[in-house]
């Protein structure tokens, strides 16, 4: 419960709250005396003016300023102050300290000069100046307002805490629950998912949890897929092997030359099996180390289709080539787009039946050239035409395994032709042909 986010939140949340009430009280202090003093310089809870007509009918009375030091004094007492009165000219005639008697009033005190009247003149004025030291009733009015602040800063204070408490939990149990999730996760189990019930950061973290975990729970089903797709490959042709060999082992077959082929031939299937699972596997890794250069597509075509002219011929093939040669160079690594160009042609051989037509094209469309391998062969049927660049896909499994094709060839197209930046797709129709086309970028001029 008290890890270590909360922890920080909660002291965070303390100390804003103590640094609000410190400011608080020191301002309040201050400004709780000024007023204080203002209040009584003003005139304080009696108006002075009563002094004034008090000392004014005094003066009426006794014709002159003679007694009024003891009445004065008694001001005094009463107010709390210093009272001061002088004649008319300015000149001290009493004072509550018995101070002054005698010197002038003029500038001494801050406090204005109450102006004592009597008929009709004035006589004199009165001074009331309030004491330095803030009296007794200043200093619990201080008090007072000082526990005020406290209070109300401790009030604060636990209405803080509670609030970050709530806040907390609501914050953190996403986080706990992500970080138990992760956990799972870390044991192997990739099933695991977070609800996302907020939209904020915290929400869209989850989300992203999600998200990673779905990719990674796919990349494990491809590989483990991939790794059951190789073994099951391999088994054939090793089985083949293994059961002339215990044949001649035993003494149940002579090693006659047709023997030896086949087993040549089953050897030739495994090495060609690893070594399109290399350049795959590579090539999805995005490690193939392409050597690219701005070169002329008919010069890739006519050296693939020089390599397969003996296969053309036997198979009573007809092979025409539609490269332009003024098509503008494309920027790309020779070796591996002839790769694709003999993985879809001998496809096109391999399934076009002695007679039919292949076809090779190229045109330019903008920034791209695109390369089309056209056969009249038996087509592939709509249902089969997505996945035939998936790795290990074939249409006719009994088929093509006896013509050595694992479902590998169009996969090692589409993966060589990405890399290059372009795209590769097929259209077909069974019994009249496929159209396999690839799209290269041209080489900037
Ligand atoms: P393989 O190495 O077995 O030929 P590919 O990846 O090259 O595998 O092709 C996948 C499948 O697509 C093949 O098994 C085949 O059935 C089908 N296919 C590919 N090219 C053609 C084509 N030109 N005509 C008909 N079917 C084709």
């Amino acid at each position: 419960m008290w890890n270590s986010l909360r922890l920080r939140l909660l002291m965070a949340v303390i100390l804003v709250v103590l640094v609000a009430v410190s400011v608080t009280a020191v301002v309040a202090g201050r400004r709780t005396t000024g007023e204080f003093q203002r209040y009584v310089e003003r005139g304080g809870p009696i108006p002075f003016a009563r002094y004034a007509v008090f000392l004014a009918r005094s003066y009426d009375m006794r014709q002159g300023w003679g007694a009024v030091q003891s009445e004065v004094e008694r001001i005094g007492q009463i107010s709390g102050m210093r009272v001061v009165v002088a004649d008319a000219e300015g000149r001290i005639v009493a004072d509550s300290e018995n101070a002054l008697i005698g010197k002038s009033a003029a500038g001494r005190w801050r406090v204005p000069a109450i102006e004592i009247t009597a008929g009709g003149r004035p006589v004199g004025f009165l001074y009331m100046i309030p004491p330095t030291e803030p009296r007794e009733a200043e200093r619990a009015f201080l008090r007072a307002v000082n526990r005020s602040i406290l209070f109300g800063a401790l009030f604060a204070g636990a209405v803080a805490v509670l609030v970050i408490l709530g806040m907390s939990d609501r914050i953190l149990r996403p986080i706990e629950r992500l970080t138990a999730a992760a956990q799972r996760m870390e044991k192997g189990d990739l099933s695991v998912r977070v609800p996302v019930d907020s939209q904020d950061e915290i929400g869209k973290l989850a989300h992203a949890f999600n998200a990673m975990a779905s990719s990674l729970a796919m990349q494990e089903q491809l590989r483990r897929n991939l790794v059951s797709d190789v073994a099951h490959e391999l088994r054939t042709p090793l089985t083949n092997l293994r059961g002339y060999l215990e044949a001649v082992r035993d003494g149940l077959i002579q090693p006659d030359a047709g023997l030896i082929d086949n087993l040549y031939e089953e050897t030739m299937l495994l090495n060609r099996l690893v070594s399109d699972l290399h350049e795959l596997a590579q090539a999805e890794a995005g490690q193939l180390n392409l050597v690219r250069r701005p070169v002329k597509v008919d010069e890739i075509v006519q050296r693939v289709v020089e390599a397969f002219g003996w296969q053309v011929e036997s198979k009573g093939l007809t092979l025409r080539v539609d490269v332009p040669a003024d098509l503008p160079l494309v920027d790309v690594d020779p070796e591996r787009i002839g790769q694709v160009l003999r993985n879809l042609l001998s496809n096109a051989i391999m399934h076009t039946p002695a007679g039919g037509e292949i076809d090779i094209a190229a045109r330019a469309e903008g920034k791209w050239v695109t390369v089309a391998v056209k056969d009249t062969g038996e087509g592939i049927p709509p249902e089969h035409l997505p996945f035939v660049f998936d790795r290990f896909y074939r249409v006719d499994k009994s088929r093509s395994r006896l013509t050595g094709g694992v479902g590998l060839g169009l996969a090692i197209a589409k993966q060589l032709v990405e890399a290059h930046g372009g795209e590769i797709w097929a259209q077909s129709t069974v019994g009249q042909g496929s159209i396999f086309r690839f799209t290269l970028p041209v080489a900037a001029s």
